[in-house]
């Protein structure tokens, strides 16, 4: 396939306004898609070069395409940059300024080397290097290629394919319906690569993806925890569980092959730069490969404290990772293992797998295995959580002691059990951000605005609305806000984006916040949950607690799934004291 064929299929997937047509147009391009090209492909349309967890950045800025663009082009740089000014949109500047067709354009599989070689440049004269190539290649490619290219390059593909989307229309491709969905998704869960999946499925078929295996390097899809309203029900519904105090820090998930150490976020981001001591950690366990999974969190000895989430994550800002670590330690409190030495545990029942940790992790200081008590009593329960919570914890996770890890689900397997707060409902909604009210850019603020959020069916891979927000939020944080969705502008509305509102602005959904609210009531106004006639939910009362953009992607926003039991449960009341 030529690029210049893709970029066709690109445009038209930047046109549809509808999910169904997304689904159908990718399964086109992979329909017509060679076994080598698949791959390739499968990142590119996400805007990647591989998959999202390798931290492979092509590394030309803004600027530097500005600069890439003259040069394949033969325009003065202040003409391209009075076009970009115009446009607002690097890949509309190139498209305005290159020519509409080449006699001969390169392939998506030529692209994609190109692209990595690029990306493979470093060091001394490495920038200059970068322009050289990436102005060779868009002075073989034709405008509207060259569009994507650059948005490929500055990362800023809009067509918003989220991954269930990819999974469906290879499912569509390869048989007609979305009945491979299930086996896809078992592989996607277990690897996290659409692209190796994608490969796999063209090359070898379905019966390929059994062979798509736990691997040490590629992050498992998390296992996440269903709520429940009260130890009641917990006991009721599980039995015998093993308790763990639910630490309010950063999801890591650690691997170790030989000497070498990575470290993956909840969503699965590398973020091995971050957390040098657990690097070190790992690398003293005595064992040769093997991948766990907990919960880092900064621990100061002398007030033992826990530092809780937004702290932690203020270690993000590189320059002070040592001085915080010898202020504030790190500790990962380790849950589980899914992986050691060759062999994969994620079909073990819990009690093994956490035995092993224990094993593993024994005579490490910063490494230490999240302490578990078993029962099956009400009381015991009810009293290891607010010992938890007196400690300054969230509360505690409640798992199935014979339960294996089921990466990427969220059941009841585990159950998460938290602080009561003073509403019914007695945890926080995750809800992202689709648009908002309060003037068409008049307001240089956000002051009375109000936003329009929403929460995530998985099935669909669809944002529906559940709520507008109004109130949480100090004046400098709506500013802060302000500026962070900005960018995220767009002039309809988005196609994963089903609603029935009309914000004044539309917004790419990525921004990701807390909200905690006193109900989930049922509305005609809002697509959660909504099926033909009947109401979708809305939450009453919402307040916003906190941004979580630097933890989770649009698609870890509370589903749909989630709402609908959140609103079966909450009329029964918790019997904690609050
Ligand atoms: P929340 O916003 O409540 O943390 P979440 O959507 O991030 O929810 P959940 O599945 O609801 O994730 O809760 C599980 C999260 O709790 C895990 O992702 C992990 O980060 C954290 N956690 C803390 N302690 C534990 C523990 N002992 N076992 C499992 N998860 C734990």
């Amino acid at each position: 396939m030529r690029f210049s064929e893709l970029a066709g299929y690109l445009d038209r997937l930047e046109a549809t306004r509808s999910r169904n047509e997304l689904v159908r147009i990718l399964s086109e391009v992979y329909r017509a898609c060679s076994v080598d090209e698949i791959e390739p492909i499968t990142y590119l349309i996400q805007g990647r070069l591989a998959p999202f967890f390798e931290p492979v950045e092509i590394g030309l800025g803004e600027r530097l395409l500005i600069s890439a663009i003259a040069t394949a082009y033969n325009t003065p740089k202040e003409d391209v940059t009075k076009l970009y000014r115009q446009t607002g949109d690097l890949g509309l500047t190139a498209l305005g300024l290159g020519p509409k067709t080449r006699p001969s354009t390169p392939t998506v599989v030529e692209v994609h080397r190109r692209l990595w070689e690029i990306a493979g440049k470093s060091g001394e004269g490495s920038l200059k290097a970068k322009l050289d190539l990436f102005a060779a290649l868009l002075g073989e490619l034709d405008a509207a290629s060259a569009k994507h290219l650059i948005r490929i390059t500055l990362g800023k593909m809009r067509l918003g394919i989220g991954d269930p989307t990819v999974l469906d229309a290879l499912s569509f491709a390869k048989q007609g319906d979305r009945s491979l969905r299930p086996i896809l998704e078992g592989a996607y869960n277990r690897s996290s690569d659409l692209g190796l999946i994608a490969r796999t499925l063209w090359a070898r078929g379905v019966e390929g993806m059994d062979a798509i295996r736990v691997t040490v390097g590629k992050p498992l899809r998390s296992q996440l925890a269903e709520r429940l309203p009260n130890p009641e029900a917990v006991i009721k519904k599980l039995g015998l569980v093993g308790i763990q105090p639910k630490y309010d820090g950063f999801r890591v998930q650690i691997h170790k092959d030989a000497d070498e150490v990575s470290i993956f976020s909840r969503n699965l981001e590398t973020m091995t730069s971050m957390f040098p001591e657990l690097v070190a950690a790992t690398n003293s366990i005595a064992v040769k490969s093997v991948i766990l999974d907990g919960e880092a969190i900064a621990y100061n000895p002398e007030s033992e404290e826990y530092v809780p989430f937004q702290e932690t994550t203020a270690r993000r800002r590189k320059e002070g990772i040592d001085e915080f670590a010898t202020r504030v330690p790190l500790r990962a409190f380790v849950f589980d293992v899914m992986f050691r030495d060759g062999a994969d545990l994620t079909p073990l029942p819990y009690e093994q797998r956490f035995a092993i940790v224990d094993e593993l992790v024994k005579g490490s200081d910063t490494l230490q295995a999240a302490p578990l008590t078993k029962t099956d009593s009400v009381e015991v329960l009810t009293r290891e959580l607010l010992d938890n919570i007196s400690r300054g914890l969230e509360g505690v996770v409640a798992k199935r002691l014979d339960s294996p890890y089921q990466a990427g689900a969220r059941n009841f397997n585990w159950v998460k059990l938290k602080r009561n707060t003073s509403g019914e409902l007695t945890d926080t909604i995750d809800v992202v951000l689709i648009g908002y009210y309060g003037g068409k850019g008049k307001r240089a603020e956000f002051g009375a605005g109000a936003l329009l959020a929403g929460v995530y069916d998985s099935d669909k891979d669809e944002f529906v609305t559940i709520s507008k927000l109004g109130t949480g939020l100090s004046d400098e944080g709506w500013r802060e806000l302000h500026k962070q969705v900005n960018r995220l502008e767009v002039s309809e509305k988005p196609a994963r984006v089903n609603s029935l509102l009309v914000p004044d602005v539309w917004l790419r959904p990525e921004v990701v916040v807390e909200v905690l609210a006193d109900e989930i009531t049922p509305s005609p106004r809002h697509t959660a949950g909504k099926v033909g006639d009947q109401p979708g939910f809305a939450l009453r009362f919402p307040r916003i607690v906190s941004f979580r953009s630097a933890d989770k992607e649009p698609e870890d926003a509370t589903t749909v799934r989630e709402i609908r039991e959140m609103f079966q449960q909450q009329h029964q009341r918790p019997t904690l004291p609050g």
